[in-house]
């Protein structure tokens, strides 16, 4: 492409992204406002240009789904030569690999799950407990190496940050030592070291530094508000004296400081990077409807909502349904996919998200039922998860000892205690009793243990092949989904405990991050966003009543403010039909399926409106054009049975109604 037609789809800002001459840069600016997209025409333009050679690009993005959308998006934009485009981990696995071949030694194994080492520190805990602790030990260890804090700093930063440690920071102090020395002795490197050593390969190694730095002299970092200390300092060692780097991030996307990330980094980018460092900003949206931007951004506190305004067209208003139970939840969003699906909304097109790991189960599940292929993302199939694998470990053991019990038995053992568990390994072991009951429902009390893990594997096995279809729902969760965009997403769980988690409860920082968790959810939708909770969830054997998750109300406020402002144009009943028309909404009244029709409606409307210059909601109110959607009449006697619709009306509009309800119906 010529290197100004790699402008033209662009607005005045991104453009002076693209275009902008000075480094360091750093773009900053919302979800959907095309940040991404400027970091991939930034490459092709300064290549068109001739400043820069593709073949010495580095960009560096999140995920690895997301580095080959990069290169995807890059040679569609006709950049000849090779884009070197890949996570922090493995371009530095990369680099280091490439050291101990050009040296002729051998690279140290990778230890890729650091309960090997951390199992024998941890004294006499066993089982489940034992896996829990070396779960908690591990992202410790994970939060400090992100931070570059050595075991002998651990406790001395923990006090800095003011964070809760899982257990005395001292005792972790103690065990992260220990880990380090016997990955030392073994002459392993774990995943975090990658970062750390390739760092310092690059600050002790002239002829490593130089030959790298020749080969990437400028550096691309996506989702740059989610970059850790530790990443930081490999991007300055990549960089040497150079400056030719470009960041893209959103500070309201944080979401892995918890891990020990830090937007700080991107927010006082020109603190990191001296003054010679420019910021651009973005602030138009290209991925949502306005409703939708809307909904999303009332999930941020409200000082912190930088302006956004929404190139998208009108579009339906989110909707918030509250079904009865989670497997309520998971089948009646089988039943929408099923009924959105078609010509215009392949399955790749449409999401189910959740907090958790543990919450795909009963989507996966519901969604094998009725033959809807999906793929779980970023997660090991269900039973592959290793906290699926000590649950059902346990159940095992437990036959073994008592052959006799039945399996209903061993599934009360299971739960009994789960209240005392932690709160990752009670979403598994939940979600394993879920299925456990599901089982004996179908087996009836002769079910045996057994049993049971042939059933499990059967019944999920959607999930082992859903990788290889192109054409498939993706089931994620909110931290996976970042970055991606869908038309049509289901935010789900919505509800105490889950969102925002219970372990953020009381911490301040945990809960700002839950918050803009939740946003990130919510504005991946291009869209259709439903939004949803249970009103009772299966805990164990028990069955716990839940309550909505607090975030609702904002987003519920935004919807029906946009509702309200329609209504004072629209109707003159004002707020009270404001509410009403919600709370049909809130109902599930516009089903999915029903949206395009809707939508079209609304379109015709609008377009009539335009042409005889008159407000839209002069020709009909929203509620009648959901009427029509639901309802779908098909004759003039059916038209005039909906309430907002009289002779004058339908002589005026029928026969233009009844048309376009026919090109949506079959
Ligand atoms: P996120 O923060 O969620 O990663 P982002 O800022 O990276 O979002 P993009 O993914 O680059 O946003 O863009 C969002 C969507 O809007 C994409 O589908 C993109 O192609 C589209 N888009 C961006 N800019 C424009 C534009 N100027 N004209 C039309 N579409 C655009
Ligand atoms: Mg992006």
């Amino acid at each position: 492409m010529r290197a100004e037609e790699l402008l033209t789809d662009l607005d005045p800002s991104q453009r002076a992204a693209v275009t902008e001459p000075v480094v360091p840069l750093a773009i900053l600016a919302p979800a959907g406002s095309g940040k991404t997209r400027a970091l991939t025409r930034r490459i092709a333009w300064q290549g068109a240009m001739g400043h820069l050679d593709p073949n010495h690009v580095l960009a560096v993005t999140f995920t690895r789904k997301a580095a080959g959308e990069l290169r995807g998006r890059l040679a569609r934009l006709g950049v000849r030569g090779a884009v070197t485009a890949g996570t922090f981990h493995a371009v530095a696995l990369a680099q280091l690999r490439r050291r101990h071949t050009d040296a002729g030694t051998s690279m140290p194994a990778i230890l890729d799950r650091k309960a090997r080492l951390l199992g024998p520190l941890l004294g006499n805990a066993r089982g489940a407990e034992l896996a829990i602790a070396i779960n908690e030990i591990a992202s410790e260890i994970e939060w400090a190496k992100a931070r570059r804090i050595l075991p002998d700093a651990y406790v001395s930063q923990v006090q800095r940050a003011q964070r809760e440690t899982p257990r005395s920071p001292g005792e972790i102090a103690t065990i992260y030592q220990g880990y380090e020395r016997e990955k030392k002795r073994k002459g392993l490197l774990d995943f975090d070291d990658l970062i750390a050593a390739c760092t310092e390969a690059l600050e002790t190694d002239p002829g490593f530094a130089a030959s790298q730095r020749w080969r990437f002299r400028h550096l691309f970092v996506d989702e740059f508000q989610d970059v850790t200390r530790a990443q930081l300092a490999l991007l300055r060692a990549w960089l040497g004296d150079g400056t030719d780097l470009c960041v893209v991030g959103d500070p309201d996307q944080a979401i892995y400081a918890f891990a020990g990330a830090d937007a700080g980094l991107l927010t006082q980018f020109k603190d990191q990077f001296r003054e010679e460092a420019t910021v651009v900003r973005l602030d138009m949206n290209y991925r949502s409807t306005p409703e939708i931007v809307k909904a999303a951004r009332a999930v941020l506190p409200e000082a912190e909502r930088a302006h956004v305004r929404s190139a998208g067209t009108e579009g339906s208003p989110p909707v918030v349904i509250a079904y009865e139970s989670d497997t309520a939840e998971a089948r009646g969003i089988a039943d929408a996919l099923l009924a959105a699906h078609g010509p215009r909304r392949p399955w790749s097109s449409m999401a189910v998200l959740y907090r958790v790991n543990a919450q795909s189960a009963p989507f996966e599940e519901a969604l094998r039922r009725v033959g809807i292929p999906y793929r779980v993302r970023g997660a090991a199939a269900f039973l592959d998860r290793p906290e699926v694998k000590a649950v059902i470990d346990e159940l095992r053991k437990g036959a073994k000892a008592a052959p006799g019990r039945a399996f209903a038995e061993h599934l009360t053992d299971l739960v009994s205690d789960a209240n005392e568990l932690s709160e990752d390994r009670r979403e598994h072991v939940d979600a394993v009793a879920a299925l456990g009951r599901e089982y004996l429902a179908a087996e009836g009390s002769t079910g045996s243990v057994t049993g049971f893990l042939e059933y499990l594997r059967a019944s999920l096995r959607g999930g082992d092949d859903g990788g290889l279809q192109d054409d498939a729902v993706d089931l994620l969760t909110f931290h996976r989904a970042k970055g991606l965009e869908w038309d049509t997403v289901f935010v789900t769980g919505l509800e105490r405990g889950l969102v925002p988690i219970s372990h953020a409860s009381g911490k301040p920082d945990a809960m700002a991050e839950e918050r803009r968790l939740l946003y990130v959810a919510l504005s991946r939708a291009e869209r259709y966003l439903q939004l949803s909770w249970a009103k009772e969830r299966a805990r164990g054997t028990r069955v716990s009543q839940r309550t909505k998750s607090p975030y609702l109300a904002s987003v519920e406020g935004a919807i029906d403010g946009a509702e309200m402002a329609d209504a004072t144009v629209d109707n003159v009943r004002g707020a009270a039909g404001a509410r009403q028309r919600l709370a049909a909404v809130d109902a599930g009244e516009l089903a999915i399926a029903d949206r395009p029709l809707y939508d079209a409606l609304v379109t015709w409307r609008r377009d009539l409106a335009r042409a005889a210059a008159v407000p839209a909601y002069v020709i009909l109110d929203n509620k009648t054009l959901r009427k029509v959607a639901s309802t779908r009449p098909r004759s003039s006697a059916a038209l005039l049975e909906l309430s907002g619709i009289g002779p004058v009306k339908l002589e005026r509009y029928g026969a233009a109604l009844l048309e376009v309800v026919g090109q949506h119906t079959g």
